[in-house]
């Protein structure tokens, strides 16, 4: 009794002191033998994320993470914070409670009446989860006990099996018991850096940010390459992307972009080169270049926001013509989705509305006025032994510049 005493004091303190928030990992719960790996990473990641809040903590137990941060911080800001970090499936605000069944009830209560001050609801219920199984009272019956000492605590309420607009979980866990309401969705996914290095094309359009977003979403770590042709194209647009990429720096971390002027390159291909297979034949010089960049920072894989068919330079012909010149794979994570639903994707993100600026790209100076859309290899092999290749590469790569963009 005397230890049960000095057990829910304790409890008691922390609530005053920090919130609970219970973080669910998606698929990661799926890795067999490299699960301890997979959450070491996940874990590092979520206490990167709330490293900003002082005395913050994470911690993994029994397969749930249990993240306390100081209560007088805001839950949305938390809750925002760690939906972002790939590999969370869900966060839940949760209180917990002494595994003692009246105690949990009114814990149930308190957070209830919380609700009620708040949204003013009226109708609930409780659902009981027993994962201790040495826990003397069985899971429907948790619902129903905490049901009733919250009926009698909370007199506006009634209990709506049915169709509840609030949905109480009680936890009990080998550790303590934990109450909550919502499971708010993360991104799911694997945690960043689990899976690789790439490097993503990235212009200032809808597409490839969406594009670099997949790829990290699955684990893989980034870095940018901008082909640029100033002054054709204004130092705003150049802007734009950077803007752009410090949206996804806010769920990557910090994101080294190289950027390449590609004038001079444009220029010979304008002079010496048909003019319908222009945008092809700087295409093939961005994939060279962005290689060539990869290879020397250890990225194992390009990236690209092409989409079949959606423009001339990606028909399965041009992508056929333009991969040719590369012998690193080639990601193309948007390969065959509907313009549209791309689009919801990067509302989703937040890079829509700095990707609808209207700013000029490299690709739109120089635009053919009848681009090629079944290009033959052959062909283009031939327009473009009119120029010295691998010294126009070389050249673009020694330029480069390299800047670091934070969230
Ligand atoms: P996005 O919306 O990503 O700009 P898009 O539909 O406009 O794509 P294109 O302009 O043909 O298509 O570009 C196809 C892909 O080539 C882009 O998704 C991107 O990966 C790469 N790319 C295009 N322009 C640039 C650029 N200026 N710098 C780096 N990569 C680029
Ligand atoms: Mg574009």
């Amino acid at each position: 009794m005397q230890l049960m005493l000095r057990i829910s004091k304790k409890i008691g303190a922390n609530i005053l002191e920090k919130k609970l928030y219970i973080v669910r990992c998606g698929e990661v719960a799926l890795k067999g033998m490299n699960k301890p790996y997979f959450e070491r990473i996940l874990l590092e990641r979520v206490r990167k994320a709330i490293e900003c809040y002082e005395d913050a903590e994470a911690k993994w137990i029994d397969g749930l993470m249990f993240v306390r941060v100081p209560a007088d911080i805001p839950e949305d800001d938390v809750i925002a914070k760690c939906v972002r970090v790939f590999g969370v499936a869900s966060v839940s605000p949760a209180v917990e409670a002494p595994k003692n069944i009246d105690e949990i009830g009114r814990v149930a209560a308190e957070f209830m009446q919380k609700i009620i001050d708040e949204e003013g609801v009226q109708t609930f219920k409780v659902k009981g989860k027993r994962a201790d199984k040495s826990f003397a009272v069985q899971s429907p019956e948790i619902g129903r006990i905490v049901g009733a000492i919250i009926l009698k605590s909370c007199k506006v309420l009634r209990v709506d099996v049915h169709d509840p607009q609030v949905t109480l979980t009680v936890d009990v866990r080998r550790e303590g018991a934990y109450i909550f309401r919502d499971k708010i969705r993360g991104f799911g996914g694997l945690p960043l850096g689990t899976n690789g290095k790439g490097l993503i094309l990235m212009s200032g359009g809808i597409d490839s940010p969406v594009a670099a977003f997949m790829m990290a979403k699955r684990g893989m770590s980034i870095e940018a390459v901008h082909f640029h042709s100033y002054p054709y194209t204004s130092q705003r647009a150049q802007k734009k992307v950077e803007d752009l990429v410090r949206v996804l720096a806010g769920y990557m971390g910090t994101v080294r972009m190289h950027v390449i002027n590609l004038l001079p390159i444009q220029e010979q291909i304008v002079t010496h080169c048909p003019e319908d297979e222009t945008t092809l034949l700087v295409r093939r010089f961005m994939m060279r270049i962005a290689e060539a960049i990869a290879v020397k920072n250890g990225d194992m894989m390009l990236i690209t926001g092409e989409d079949l068919g959606q423009v001339a330079s990606q028909t399965a012909e041009a992508l056929v013509v333009t991969d040719s010149v590369v012998k690193m794979p080639v990601m193309r994570p948007l390969i065959a989705m509907d313009k549209v639903d791309i689009m919801d994707k990067a509302r989703e993100i937040g890079t829509y509305d700095i990707s609808i600026q209207p700013y000029e790209d490299c690709c739109t100076v120089f635009l053919p006025k009848h681009p090629v859309t079944k290009p033959k290899l052959d062909r283009i092999e031939a327009s473009e032994s009119a120029l010295d290749v691998q010294a126009l590469v070389d050249a673009a790569v020694a330029s480069e510049e390299i800047i670091e963009i934070r969230p």
